[in-house]
Order: C-alpha cells, then sequence, then structure tokens
C-alpha cells in the first residue's frame, strides 16, 4: 500500500523498516529527535517515539521554530506560572513546517506544502468556545504547555504532528524562517485590538521584547501617531525605533526617570509587555484618565504594585492572552508583506545547540527572536 509518508525527509531506518513491512506495524512508530525539557535548567535533544497519525492529523518536516519567553521560562524555572514541568515535554509553538503525511480524512492540504501551525487546541466543547472565545478555553490544550497532565507536548521535534485544522499554507517559497513569527504577532495583533488605539493616539509600549516589539509594529499599523517604546536594553530600542519610526527611552536599572517620564506626558494607550510592576506603575502614572492598560507581559506572581491611580483617573486595566481570529490576520499580514518582521530575528541556532540557543534568547542585549532547526 503506498503510504504518503514516504514523502518525509529525515525518516530513520527503523520507520522506513515498519513502512515496508505494511500498516499491521504501523502502530510502533519510529523515532525521531526532539527538544525536551525535564526541569528548570534541563533541556536536551532526545530520541523520542513517533505516534500513529489519526484520520484529521498531518505529520510535518519542521522547518523552523522561535525560542518564546514562555519556553525560555520553562528553560530557567522550570515552571511559566502555574504551569509546571513534572514531566519530560517536547517544547516549542512557534514554528513552521512542510506537510510529509496526511491523514486519511484530511483535505486541503498536501504532502510537501509548507505551512505554519496555530499551536492552539481549544476543546470546542466548554462554554469559552461556545461563545467563540476559544483563546479562553477552560482545557485548552496549548502545545509546549505544562498547563495540564499529561503534558501538552510542542512542536519542537524533526516530525511534529498536529491537526490539519491547526495549519495555514504559505504561498510556496515563503520564508520559513519568517513564517514561524505568526504566533508571536498573531499575540500582538491581539494585544493591540483589545487596546482600541484611536486614530492618531499617543500609545505607549513598555518593554521591547519580541511580544513588544511586535505590538510596537501592530500599534503603528493600527494608527498610533506618537508611539512612545520603553526598555533596559539599549539595542532593543535602537532596532525598534527603525522599524516602527517610535520615540524610545532606555528604563534604567528599575524606573524610567522623572525627567525622562515629563517628556513622555500623557499616552492614552499603554500596552505593557515587559511584564513588570515598575513598568505597570510607570503605565498607571502616564495614562490619561480614562485612558487604557493593556497588560501583555506575564507579571511576577505577588508583584507590588502601586494601583490607586487606576481608581483616581479611571483607568481600565485589561488583560491580553494569546489570540483569536488574529492568527490568520498575522498570516496574511506577513505572507503578504504588509509587515516585515524578519529584522526581529537576531539568532539562528542547530538543535544540536540548544542550550547556546536557549542562553543567546535569554540575552536580551544581544537578541529578540531566536530561531531553531533541525540539521539534516
Ligand atoms: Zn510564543
Ligand atoms: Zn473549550
Amino acid at each position: 500500500m503506498q503510504r504518503t509518508f514516504y514523502a518525509c525527509k529525515k525518516k530513520n531506518i527503523h520507520s522506513i523498516v515498519l513502512a515496508v513491512a505494511g500498516d499491521a506495524m504501523l502502530a510502533l512508530g519510529g523515532i525521531m529527535r526532539a527538544c525536551v525539557i525535564k526541569s528548570a535548567g534541563h533541556i536536551a535533544i532526545e530520541q523520542w517515539p513517533e505516534t500513529p497519525l489519526r484520520k484529521d492529523e498531518v505529520r510535518l518536516d519542521f522547518a523552523w521554530g522561535g525560542i518564546c519567553g514562555s519556553d525560555l521560562h520553562y528553560y530557567q524555572h522550570g515552571r511559566v506560572a502555574n504551569s509546571i514541568v513534572r514531566e519530560p515535554m517536547i517544547l516549542g509553538h512557534e514554528f513552521s513546517g512542510i506537510v510529509c503525511e496526511a491523514g486519511d480524512d484530511v483535505t486541503g492540504l498536501s504532502i510537501g506544502q509548507p505551512v505554519v501551525v496555530n499551536p492552539s487546541r481549544p476543546c470546542n466543547t466548554c462554554d469559552q468556545c461556545g461563545s467563540g472565545l476559544t483563546h479562553l478555553c477552560r482545557s485548552m490544550r496549548y502545545m509546549g504547555s505544562a498547563a495540564h497532565q499529561p503534558h501538552t507536548n510542542g512542536g519542537f521535534s524533526e516530525r511534529p504532528v498536529v491537526l490539519a485544522s491547526q495549519c495555514r499554507v504559505l504561498p510556496k517559497g515563503f520564508d520559513l524562517a519568517v513564517a514561524s513569527l505568526c504566533e508571536p504577532f498573531a499575540v500582538a495583533l491581539h494585544a493591540v485590538a483589545l487596546g482600541e488605539i484611536p486614530p492618531g493616539a499617543t500609545v505607549l509600549v513598555t518593554g521591547a521584547g519580541t511580544i513588544g516589539s511586535l505590538v510596537a509594529v501592530a500599534a503603528r499599523n493600527a494608527g498610533a501617531g506618537r508611539l512612545i517604546v520603553t526598555d533596559i536594553a539599549e539595542p532593543a530600542l535602537t532596532r525598534i525605533a527603525k522599524v516602527t519610526g517610535a520615540e524610545t527611552f532606555q528604563v534604567g536599572s528599575a524606573e524610567l526617570s522623572a525627567e525622562a517620564e515629563a517628556v513622555i506626558g500623557e499616552v492614552d494607550v499603554t500596552l505593557e509587555c515587559a511584564g513588570s510592576a515598575n513598568a505597570l506603575d510607570m503605565a498607571i502614572r502616564l495614562t490619561r484618565p480614562r485612558g487604557k492598560i493593556v497588560q501583555v507581559g506575564f507579571l511576577p506572581p505577588a508583584a507590588p504594585l502601586s494601583l490607586a491611580g487606576l481608581l483616581t483617573r479611571e483607568i481600565s486595566l485589561l488583560g491580553a492572552y494569546r489570540f483569536l481570529e488574529e492568527f490568520d490576520l498575522a498570516v496574511e499580514q506577513i505572507t503578504n508583506n504588509a509587515v516585515d518582521l524578519s529584522s526581529f530575528i537576531t539568532g539562528r541556532y542547530s538543535m544540536g545547540q540548544v542550550e547556546e540557543a536557549f542562553v543567546a534568547a535569554a540575552d536580551r542585549s544581544r537578541n529578540v527572536k531566536v530561531l531553531l532547526h533541525f540539521d539534516t
């Protein structure tokens, strides 16, 4: 029987033997390399069993994957907020690949097609899913997340398996490295949408990491007039100023100087992407009465905050988490070249140098987005 997975590039001998032996042995699967986190500081490329394909799934040849802040948190602390790594888990939720095998019921995708993956797997049955807010699903299985047990494996493996419905087809020849930025750009588009930026508004973005940088790009495109970005790292600010024309301010060890805050003045909307109490405090000081603050960065637990200004100036503070239909919007804008995000890719590493890559990704003075790929 002809099986489409013959197209997979890197199948090892084990799986080829199985393929020849026929369907009866397919359940045994093959072995692939995967980027596995076991606990804080313990990350490695390990052998991982391949799973048989379900009817609605596809197998991909991994192309490029971006190291996200949450991947870094798992690496550095073994946890992201309340999601604690309790068993080996494949990391990664920002990735692109090429379809190399398709389940029997898959339509609209064919072998050899380049795709980017939406890592969301909502339950589609809870009240949030029922009301269309699938990103707030009460039992979301987000790829590369330890929120549930067993953990939901991510995409950083040689041949990740995903639902066909998670895939978005990319134009032939489109840069698969740039495509891996669709997920973080979707997060940025979602946050900016919640900010409801009035045309010409003054917008403050605190934090110029990947999300902050992409939020600044999205805020500019959404009609921000005066755009201000703050960060503790100078290179990040230089880059974002070049791409968006934003005014940038470097924050000292803890806070912006009073003089700098006076120069910024009052802003209509703040997008807090630093995930720091100091940044949120500053946002509350600088946001105008009845203005809006969108919290995008994860705040540390028990962050000491001065929230009084929220009341006295009736500022709205709202959270932004992941994305909804913004994923498709991100794919559209990136593949149409409506945005050029390539300058935010500052490092490319082979999975063989995974620890080096994570150390580089944590170095905010040098890097924005660090990407990984498998050597053939
Ligand atoms: Zn991410
Ligand atoms: Zn749900």
